[in-house]
Protein backbone atom coordinates (compact mmCIF):
# COMPACT_ATOMS: atom_id res chain seq x y z
CA UNK A 1 0.00 0.00 0.00
CA UNK A 2 2.47 2.14 0.69
CA UNK A 3 4.80 1.56 -2.38
CA UNK A 4 4.58 3.98 -5.41
CA UNK A 5 6.89 2.03 -7.73
CA UNK A 6 9.79 -0.45 -6.93
CA UNK A 7 12.35 1.90 -4.47
CA UNK A 8 9.66 4.39 -4.16
CA UNK A 9 7.91 4.64 -1.52
CA UNK A 10 6.26 6.96 1.45
CA UNK A 11 4.99 7.09 4.95
CA UNK A 12 2.21 8.25 6.73
CA UNK A 13 3.20 10.46 9.44
CA UNK A 14 0.19 10.32 11.32
CA UNK A 15 -0.36 13.80 12.37
CA UNK A 16 -1.62 14.38 15.48
CA UNK A 17 -2.10 10.83 15.78
CA UNK A 18 -4.34 10.85 13.11
CA UNK A 19 -3.86 8.28 9.52
CA UNK A 20 -3.84 10.60 6.11
CA UNK A 21 -3.19 13.82 6.66
CA UNK A 22 0.97 14.25 6.05
CA UNK A 23 3.08 11.55 3.64
CA UNK A 24 6.77 11.22 3.75
CA UNK A 25 8.64 10.40 0.78
CA UNK A 26 11.32 7.68 0.29
CA UNK A 27 13.60 6.93 -2.68
CA UNK A 28 15.37 4.13 -2.03
CA UNK A 29 18.40 2.50 -3.68
CA UNK A 30 21.78 0.76 -2.79
CA UNK A 31 23.67 3.73 -3.76
CA UNK A 32 21.85 5.89 -0.90
CA UNK A 33 18.16 7.46 -0.14
CA UNK A 34 16.75 10.59 -0.57
CA UNK A 35 13.56 11.79 1.41
CA UNK A 36 10.75 14.03 0.17
CA UNK A 37 9.38 16.59 2.49
CA UNK A 38 10.19 14.94 5.81
CA UNK A 39 7.49 16.77 7.39
CA UNK A 40 7.55 18.53 11.32
CA UNK A 41 9.39 17.56 14.08
CA UNK A 42 6.12 16.46 16.22
CA UNK A 43 6.02 13.70 13.88
CA UNK A 44 9.89 12.46 13.66
CA UNK A 45 9.35 9.41 16.02
CA UNK A 46 6.82 8.28 13.56
CA UNK A 47 9.30 9.38 10.11
CA UNK A 48 11.75 7.13 12.44
CA UNK A 49 8.88 4.17 12.50
CA UNK A 50 8.78 4.38 8.71
CA UNK A 51 11.78 4.33 7.82
CA UNK A 52 12.83 1.15 10.19
CA UNK A 53 10.21 -0.43 8.82
CA UNK A 54 11.06 0.42 5.08
CA UNK A 55 14.90 -0.95 6.23
CA UNK A 56 16.70 2.46 6.17
CA UNK A 57 19.35 3.47 8.47
CA UNK A 58 19.97 7.10 8.56
CA UNK A 59 23.65 6.84 7.50
CA UNK A 60 21.94 5.52 4.27
CA UNK A 61 20.04 9.45 3.89
CA UNK A 62 22.11 11.46 1.94
CA UNK A 63 19.30 14.04 0.35
CA UNK A 64 16.63 15.51 1.42
CA UNK A 65 14.68 17.31 -1.19
CA UNK A 66 11.81 19.54 0.45
CA UNK A 67 9.30 20.89 -2.27
CA UNK A 68 8.60 24.40 0.05
CA UNK A 69 9.60 25.35 3.83
CA UNK A 70 6.32 25.05 4.76
CA UNK A 71 6.29 23.87 8.52
CA UNK A 72 4.12 20.45 7.79
CA UNK A 73 6.53 19.66 5.09
CA UNK A 74 10.13 20.74 6.01
CA UNK A 75 9.65 21.29 10.13
CA UNK A 76 12.30 18.68 11.35
CA UNK A 77 14.65 18.88 8.41
CA UNK A 78 17.04 21.12 11.13
CA UNK A 79 16.66 18.55 13.64
CA UNK A 80 17.11 15.46 11.52
CA UNK A 81 20.67 17.58 10.33
CA UNK A 82 21.78 18.31 13.74
CA UNK A 83 21.99 14.04 14.53
CA UNK A 84 23.04 13.72 10.89
CA UNK A 85 24.84 16.42 9.49
CA UNK A 86 25.83 14.50 6.38
CA UNK A 87 22.72 14.90 4.71
CA UNK A 88 22.21 17.72 1.96
CA UNK A 89 19.14 19.68 1.76
CA UNK A 90 17.49 20.63 -1.51
CA UNK A 91 15.32 23.32 -1.51
CA UNK A 92 14.29 26.39 -3.83
CA UNK A 93 17.00 29.50 -3.44
CA UNK A 94 14.14 31.79 -2.18
CA UNK A 95 13.98 29.38 0.80
CA UNK A 96 17.31 28.80 1.25
CA UNK A 97 17.61 32.08 4.03
CA UNK A 98 14.67 30.63 6.01
CA UNK A 99 16.12 27.43 6.13
CA UNK A 100 19.08 28.43 7.97
CA UNK A 101 17.61 31.63 9.62
CA UNK A 102 13.72 30.41 10.79
CA UNK A 103 12.90 33.30 13.02
CA UNK A 104 10.70 35.18 9.93
CA UNK A 105 9.53 31.94 8.95
CA UNK A 106 8.19 30.93 12.27
CA UNK A 107 7.08 34.75 12.69
CA UNK A 108 4.82 34.73 9.86
CA UNK A 109 3.65 30.66 11.09
CA UNK A 110 2.74 32.16 14.79
CA UNK A 111 0.36 34.98 13.11
CA UNK A 112 -1.87 31.49 12.07
CA UNK A 113 -1.12 29.26 14.56
CA UNK A 114 -0.59 31.00 17.81
CA UNK A 115 -0.09 29.00 21.00
CA UNK A 116 -0.54 25.95 19.33
CA UNK A 117 2.85 25.76 17.17
CA UNK A 118 4.84 23.58 19.65
CA UNK A 119 1.86 20.90 19.64
CA UNK A 120 1.57 20.86 15.86
CA UNK A 121 5.39 20.83 14.51
CA UNK A 122 7.35 21.07 17.32
CA UNK A 123 10.83 22.13 16.73
CA UNK A 124 12.32 24.01 13.72
CA UNK A 125 16.16 24.20 13.92
CA UNK A 126 18.33 25.69 12.11
CA UNK A 127 20.00 23.99 8.50
CA UNK A 128 23.56 25.07 8.36
CA UNK A 129 24.60 26.63 4.78
CA UNK A 130 26.49 24.51 3.31
CA UNK A 131 23.72 21.68 3.46
CA UNK A 132 22.11 23.56 1.69
CA UNK A 133 21.59 23.58 -2.40
CA UNK A 134 19.39 26.20 -3.88
CA UNK A 135 17.18 25.52 -6.75
CA UNK A 136 15.23 27.31 -9.16
CA UNK A 137 13.85 24.84 -11.29
CA UNK A 138 14.66 23.57 -14.56
CA UNK A 139 17.21 21.51 -12.94
CA UNK A 140 17.81 17.95 -13.21
CA UNK A 141 19.38 16.30 -10.16
CA UNK A 142 20.46 12.87 -8.93
CA UNK A 143 18.94 12.03 -5.40
CA UNK A 144 18.07 8.22 -3.94
CA UNK A 145 19.76 6.52 -7.38
CA UNK A 146 17.32 8.28 -9.51
CA UNK A 147 17.47 11.69 -11.14
CA UNK A 148 14.78 14.01 -10.95
CA UNK A 149 14.22 16.98 -13.30
CA UNK A 150 13.17 19.95 -11.22
CA UNK A 151 10.21 22.44 -11.67
CA UNK A 152 9.21 25.83 -10.36
CA UNK A 153 5.80 25.39 -9.05
CA UNK A 154 4.57 28.46 -7.57
CA UNK A 155 0.80 29.39 -6.24
CA UNK A 156 0.34 28.11 -3.45
CA UNK A 157 3.96 28.83 -2.22
CA UNK A 158 6.39 31.34 -3.88
CA UNK A 159 9.45 28.91 -3.42
CA UNK A 160 7.54 25.56 -3.86
CA UNK A 161 9.38 23.27 -6.24
CA UNK A 162 8.24 19.52 -7.64
CA UNK A 163 10.62 16.68 -8.41
CA UNK A 164 9.43 14.35 -11.31
CA UNK A 165 11.14 10.41 -11.48
CA UNK A 166 11.09 10.14 -15.15
CA UNK A 167 11.81 6.35 -14.62
CA UNK A 168 8.40 5.80 -12.90
CA UNK A 169 6.39 8.71 -14.17
CA UNK A 170 5.95 9.73 -9.95
CA UNK A 171 6.13 13.35 -9.75
CA UNK A 172 6.49 14.46 -5.96
CA UNK A 173 3.69 18.07 -5.94
CA UNK A 174 4.52 18.69 -2.30
CA UNK A 175 1.27 21.17 -2.12
CA UNK A 176 0.80 22.29 -6.04
CA UNK A 177 -1.53 19.66 -6.58
CA UNK A 178 -3.98 19.67 -3.43
CA UNK A 179 -5.37 18.06 -0.64
CA UNK A 180 -6.64 14.97 -1.11
CA UNK A 181 -7.66 12.18 1.01
CA UNK A 182 -9.14 9.03 -0.65
CA UNK A 183 -9.82 9.99 -3.81
CA UNK A 184 -12.28 12.47 -2.59
CA UNK A 185 -12.78 16.40 -2.68
CA UNK A 186 -9.68 17.78 -4.56
CA UNK A 187 -9.06 21.05 -2.36
CA UNK A 188 -6.47 24.02 -2.83
CA UNK A 189 -4.52 25.27 0.00
CA UNK A 190 -4.40 28.67 0.08
CA UNK A 191 -2.87 29.86 3.53
CA UNK A 192 -1.34 33.46 3.30
CA UNK A 193 1.02 34.68 2.79
CA UNK A 194 2.50 34.31 -1.25
CA UNK A 195 -0.73 32.48 -3.05
CA UNK A 196 -1.12 33.52 -6.53
CA UNK A 197 -3.55 32.33 -8.48
CA UNK A 198 -1.96 32.56 -12.40
CA UNK A 199 1.12 31.23 -10.81
CA UNK A 200 -0.51 28.23 -9.77
CA UNK A 201 -1.83 27.51 -13.20
CA UNK A 202 1.24 27.62 -14.84
CA UNK A 203 2.69 25.37 -12.51
CA UNK A 204 -0.47 23.04 -13.10
CA UNK A 205 0.80 23.24 -17.06
CA UNK A 206 4.15 22.77 -15.90
CA UNK A 207 2.89 19.64 -13.99
CA UNK A 208 0.65 18.36 -17.27
CA UNK A 209 4.09 18.64 -19.21
CA UNK A 210 5.82 16.07 -17.84
CA UNK A 211 2.75 13.67 -18.50
CA UNK A 212 3.43 11.81 -14.74
CA UNK A 213 1.48 8.74 -13.81
CA UNK A 214 1.15 9.26 -10.71
CA UNK A 215 1.35 12.70 -8.60
CA UNK A 216 2.29 12.07 -4.99
CA UNK A 217 0.82 15.00 -2.69
CA UNK A 218 1.88 15.39 0.96
CA UNK A 219 -1.85 15.70 1.61
CA UNK A 220 -2.18 12.85 0.78
CA UNK A 221 -0.45 10.21 -0.88
CA UNK A 222 -0.75 8.97 -4.55
CA UNK A 223 -2.79 10.29 -7.15
CA UNK A 224 -3.04 8.36 -10.47
CA UNK A 225 -5.98 10.10 -11.82
CA UNK A 226 -3.79 12.79 -13.03
CA UNK A 227 -5.86 15.03 -15.27
CA UNK A 228 -9.17 14.75 -13.76
CA UNK A 229 -7.27 15.36 -10.47
CA UNK A 230 -6.09 18.55 -12.21
CA UNK A 231 -8.88 19.99 -13.89
CA UNK A 232 -11.01 19.70 -10.21
CA UNK A 233 -8.15 21.47 -8.79
CA UNK A 234 -8.48 24.55 -11.24
CA UNK A 235 -11.89 24.23 -10.91
CA UNK A 236 -12.12 24.57 -6.95
CA UNK A 237 -9.66 27.22 -7.08
CA UNK A 238 -11.96 28.86 -9.01
CA UNK A 239 -15.08 28.36 -6.88
CA UNK A 240 -12.99 29.39 -3.60
CA UNK A 241 -11.63 32.49 -5.09
CA UNK A 242 -14.95 33.43 -6.58
CA UNK A 243 -16.49 32.53 -2.87
CA UNK A 244 -13.72 34.90 -1.26
CA UNK A 245 -13.90 37.59 -3.28
CA UNK A 246 -17.77 37.51 -3.07
CA UNK A 247 -17.00 37.90 0.94
CA UNK A 248 -14.92 41.25 0.46
CA UNK A 249 -17.81 43.27 0.12
CA UNK A 250 -19.78 41.92 2.61
CA UNK A 251 -19.86 43.34 5.59
CA UNK A 252 -18.75 42.39 9.21
CA UNK A 253 -14.64 42.12 10.06
CA UNK A 254 -12.15 39.83 8.22
CA UNK A 255 -12.86 37.39 10.99
CA UNK A 256 -16.03 36.73 10.53
CA UNK A 257 -15.68 36.87 6.84
CA UNK A 258 -13.17 34.15 7.26
CA UNK A 259 -15.61 32.31 9.84
CA UNK A 260 -18.51 32.21 7.34
CA UNK A 261 -16.40 31.05 4.67
CA UNK A 262 -15.20 28.30 6.74
CA UNK A 263 -18.60 27.62 7.32
CA UNK A 264 -19.53 27.42 3.52
CA UNK A 265 -16.59 25.55 2.60
CA UNK A 266 -17.59 23.28 5.20
CA UNK A 267 -20.96 22.57 3.87
CA UNK A 268 -19.22 22.26 0.14
CA UNK A 269 -17.50 19.37 1.65
CA UNK A 270 -20.42 17.91 3.65
CA UNK A 271 -22.37 17.51 0.00
CA UNK A 272 -19.07 15.08 -0.74
CA UNK A 273 -17.87 13.25 2.40
CA UNK A 274 -19.05 12.08 5.61
CA UNK A 275 -18.44 14.68 8.64
CA UNK A 276 -15.17 13.11 9.81
CA UNK A 277 -13.57 12.78 6.76
CA UNK A 278 -14.57 16.54 6.66
CA UNK A 279 -12.60 16.76 9.58
CA UNK A 280 -9.54 15.44 8.17
CA UNK A 281 -9.35 17.64 5.70
CA UNK A 282 -9.15 20.19 8.63
CA UNK A 283 -6.08 18.79 9.66
CA UNK A 284 -3.99 19.50 6.71
CA UNK A 285 -5.80 22.33 5.59
CA UNK A 286 -7.27 25.27 8.30
CA UNK A 287 -10.21 26.06 6.56
CA UNK A 288 -10.17 30.21 8.14
CA UNK A 289 -6.58 30.55 6.63
CA UNK A 290 -7.84 29.11 3.57
CA UNK A 291 -9.87 32.74 3.31
CA UNK A 292 -6.73 34.67 4.80
CA UNK A 293 -4.07 33.29 2.04
CA UNK A 294 -6.65 34.43 -0.94
CA UNK A 295 -7.99 37.71 0.37
CA UNK A 296 -4.46 38.59 0.52
CA UNK A 297 -4.18 37.95 -3.10
CA UNK A 298 -7.10 39.44 -3.91
CA UNK A 299 -6.55 42.93 -1.94
CA UNK A 300 -3.11 43.22 -3.76
CA UNK A 301 -4.99 43.15 -7.20
CA UNK A 302 -6.87 46.42 -5.39
CA UNK A 303 -10.00 44.64 -4.69
ZN1 LIG B 1 2.40 24.33 2.20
Amino acid sequence: MSTLSHGLSWIDLKFLGRPSAIAAGIVQSPGGVALVDPGPTSCLAALELGLQWHGVRWDEVRHILLTHIHLDHAGATGTILRAHPHITVMVHERGVQHMVEPARLLKSATRLYGDQMDRLWGEFAPVSHERLVGLVGGERIEAGGRVFDVAYTPGHASHHVSYFDASSGVAFVGDTAGVCVGEGYVLPPTPPPDIDLEQWKMSVDRMLAWSPSTLFLTHFGPVTRVRPHLAELLDHLQLTSDAVRASLNEPGSDQERSERFAEWLRQELRGHMSEAQVDGYLLAAGFRHLWFGQARYWRKRGL
